[in-house]
């Protein structure tokens, strides 16, 4: 696996999930994954565990699958995300569940890249979300692969630090942090990964960005150049809106959508 395409927080938004997949195959990609988050929020669970388990080489269990499967978990979920789930519970079918039951919570790549949907330190799982270059301070703590992929916020970002991982604590200031700027034309910033560095990869999310750009949110990992490339695609929206309308989810989810918050 040399160009991977890394894909998370799908939210259940099929019509984004079509774009992003579309787009990826104009490229070439040796392998997709997917960091988590494939249900919650959207009106299409199961075509979009459809489209993961054909297409994604490697999946993660998020925190909605999390809540779909356990609803003890379900503690830290506002009144929309709960009815979210409730409705994907309806129209889920067993296939589907054990399937979502199936997924691990991490993965490592060729002992090169760990993946995990929030944080690679568990004392931060479970609600923990990896914004601050505090926060990815602790995370490198915990790393010991020079490339960490992470979803969970939503917000497209790229840590990076000169700490080894045997170079004892990381503080913040030791951390770098990048906020992809990806142009009208949908391609992004790419970012090196300088031989020795280690680095953590937000992709941002497919179903449900929440940095303002409505777009829907992925990054290429080429590890044959040393990079991470961060794109955007634009998707029909109205039609997302639509669909999440037409099953009846709170109005609040199809308008978030718009404004990418
Ligand atoms: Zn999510």
């Amino acid at each position: 696996m040399s160009r991977i395409a890394v894909i998370s927080d799908i939210h259940a938004n099929l019509v984004a999930l079509h774009a992003v997949m579309r787009n990826i195959q104009r490229r070439r990609i040796d392998a997709i994954v997917c960091l988590g988050d494939i249900v919650g929020y959207g009106p299409e669970p199961a075509e979009c565990i459809a489209l993961v388990r054909s297409h994604c080489s490697l999946s993660i269990r998020g925190n909605h699958e999390d809540a779909l499967l356990d609803p003890s978990t379900l503690s830290g979920f506002n009144g929309a995300a709960r009815m979210a789930i409730a409705y994907q519970r309806r129209v889920l079918g067993p296939t589907d569940l054990s399937f979502l039951q199936s997924l691990p919570p991490s993965f490592t790549i060729e002992r090169r890249v760990h993946a995990v949907h929030d944080s690679p330190v568990p004392s931060e799982r479970a609600g923990g979300y990896l914004r601050s270059t505090g926060d990815a301070a602790r995370a490198f703590r915990g790393l010991d692969e020079p490339v960490c992929l992470v979803g969970h916020t939503h917000v497209p970002r790229f840590f990076s630090t000169n700490i080894a991982a045997d170079g004892g604590a990381v503080e913040p200031s030791q951390v770098s942090l990048f906020a992809p700027d990806t142009g009208r034309d949908g391609f992004g910033d790419a970012f090196e990964l300088v031989e020795g560095d280690r680095c953590i990869v937000n992709p941002g999310s497919v179903g449900q960005p929440r940095d303002g750009d409505p777009r829907a949110s992925f990054a290429v990992l080429d590890l044959g150049r040393g990079l991470v490339e961060y794109h955007r695609v634009a998707y029909d929206i109205d039609e997302a809106a639509r669909r999440s309308h037409a099953a009846g989810l709170p109005v609040h989810l199809a308008e978030r959508l718009a404004v990418g918050a």
